[in-house]
């Protein structure tokens, strides 16, 4: 096994014996010595300018994009590197745990956006976005919606038109990350006509039809991602524009936006609660205790904290990456177009559901413990150790929440997929005979008439029965 460097050094942290590298084919391993050494050089220090100073991270993505990790994985024959799902996950992990964690998930929701469009390629789409990548153009995924928190997928303040031949699109979204910064957005909306909210389409929005208040932007962590409001005023666009059929919004969520997103930022949170573990190596085995003659590493309390982050963390990556593995045999190693109405990463989505939770809430708890290992030197800035544990408690909160999740899961095992309802539209009769039981006589005629009077309201806004 080579030896992890770090410029002219022996890397500080972790060596290669505790990476499962096995998932890795030689070019992977390859690639991943390339982001280590341009962390080195560059993005870690710049993660720093970007954390203090709220700065977004364009370098580090010039960077990425000098050596084509911009467009990972689109085929070779449109300019891309054609790598698969796990060159992607290694690439997210890496980038966080080396270098910059902003920088991270810009990256994610850049190939989230960029995936989402090479679900269904066009040669106009290609053309315009596809390949400029290498010249560092920049994607984002913009879905959350104001009124709809973190169900990212329910788009009420979002709508379009069928206008000249093209479409008229307006998209209110709350959080957008590289907002006011990315070259073009990736964007849900209800369908024009549409008939009900699992009816949405997908369309690509230009960056300078975007407006951005990036100046809103200042939270916990992930301080340069610069994920403030946006807002799309119904901007007038051509017909080439639209990501897939109309309608293919579902589809496009289940069989791209969620499957890319939940590899990418579950690999950032292990690479998080990874750098967090290395920088404890450093410091742990560097500080020594002259009263007792021992360094903090010495001491067996720490080796047990240690012990447990690492293994509880390989096993959210083992996850991680094996998950990737059943995205890559799913599709051939990322090489095939699916014909709409197939579906291939959308039959383990479930799987994708789990690996959020268990790498966000692995990082949460790792970045405390590291915290702990390395005493009062980890509160101060300047061991870096704060900065890893403030990006990181960003993995429980972002959609789908670990709350959210748990739900999911839980109820999806008990009562099955169906019983998940996304859009709010399966009537729920148990619930509603429970609370018809506590009403009197009177009670219920009252409900009756304003059900009645509302039926009639329905039945006029309602198309015509064939
Ligand atoms: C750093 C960062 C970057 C982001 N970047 C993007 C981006 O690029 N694009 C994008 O579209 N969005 C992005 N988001 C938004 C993100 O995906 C969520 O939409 C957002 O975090 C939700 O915040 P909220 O305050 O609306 O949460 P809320 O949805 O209001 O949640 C509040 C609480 O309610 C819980 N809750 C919500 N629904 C349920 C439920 N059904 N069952 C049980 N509990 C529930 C939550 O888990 C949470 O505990 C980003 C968020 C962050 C933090």
């Amino acid at each position: 096994m080579s030896e992890k460097k770090w410029g002219d050094e022996e890397f500080w942290g972790l060596t290669y014996d505790w990476d499962p590298d096995w998932f890795l084919t030689d070019r992977q391993k390859e690639l991943r010595e390339t982001l280590i050494e341009l962390c080195e050089k560059e993005m870690r220090a710049n993660a720093k300018r970007s954390d203090d100073e709220l700065l977004y991270p364009r370098r580090n993505l010039e960077l990425l994009g000098e050596h084509g990790f911009l467009a990972l994985t689109v085929p070779e024959e449109y300019g891309g590197l054609g790598e698969n799902h796990v060159a992607f996950a290694m690439t997210c992990e890496t980038i966080a745990r080396y270098g910059c964690a902003s920088t991270a998930m810009c990256y994610v929701m850049h190939m989230g956006a960029v995936s989402t469009i090479m679900l269904r390629p066009t040669p106009e789409l290609i053309e315009k976005y596809i390949r400029p990548l290498n010249s560092g153009k920049l994607g984002t995924l913009s879905y959350s919606d104001p009124e709809t928190g973190s169900h990212f997928w329910y788009p009420v303040s979002s709508g379009a038109e069928k206008h000249n031949g093209g479409y008229k699109v307006r998209k209110k979204a709350s959080w957008t990350t590289s907002g006011g910064f990315a070259d073009f957005y990736v964007v849900q909306t209800t369908s024009p006509d549409f008939t009900g909210y699992d009816d949405l389409s997908v369309f690509v929005i230009d960056g300078d039809d975007v407006q951005a208040q990036p100046a809103l932007w200042d939270a916990l962590g992930l301080r340069g991602n610069q994920s403030g409001p946006i807002e799309v005023d119904n901007v007038e666009i051509p017909g080439d524009q639209v990501v897939g059929p109309i309608g293919d919004g579902a589809a496009s969520n289940d069989e791209a936006v969620d499957p890319w997103f939940l590899i990418g930022s579950s690999s950032v949170w292990n690479g998080l609660a990874l750098g967090t573990i290395d920088i404890a190596k450093r410091h742990t085995t560097r500080k020594r205790h002259v009263d007792v003659g021992m360094r903090v590493a010495d001491y067996p309390t720490i080796q047990d904290y240690v012990g447990e982050a690492v293994m509880d963390t390989n096993a959210s990556r083992a996850f991680v990456f094996s998950v990737a593995e059943a995205f890559d045999k799913a599709t051939d190693d990322n090489t095939r177009v699916l014909e709409v109405g197939e579906t291939a990463r959308a039959d383990y989505l479930h799987w994708a559901w789990q690996i959020k939770f268990v790498a966000a809430k692995n990082s949460a708890h790792v970045v405390d413990k590291m915290l702990h290992a390395c005493g009062g030197s980890s509160y101060k800035r300047d061991m870096e150790l704060e900065r890893y544990l403030r990006d990181a408690k960003a993995g429980w909160v972002m959609g789908p929440t670990n709350e959210v999740l748990r739900q999911f899961v839980g109820k999806a095992t008990l009562l099955g997929f169906e019983s998940l309802d996304y859009w709010n539209q399966t009537y729920n009769n148990r619930a509603v005979e429970n609370e018809i039981k506590k009403l009197d006589s009177d009670g219920k005629r009252e409900l009756a008439a304003e059900l009645l009077e509302q039926a009639e309201k329905d039945e006029a806004t309602e198309p015509a029965k064939a």
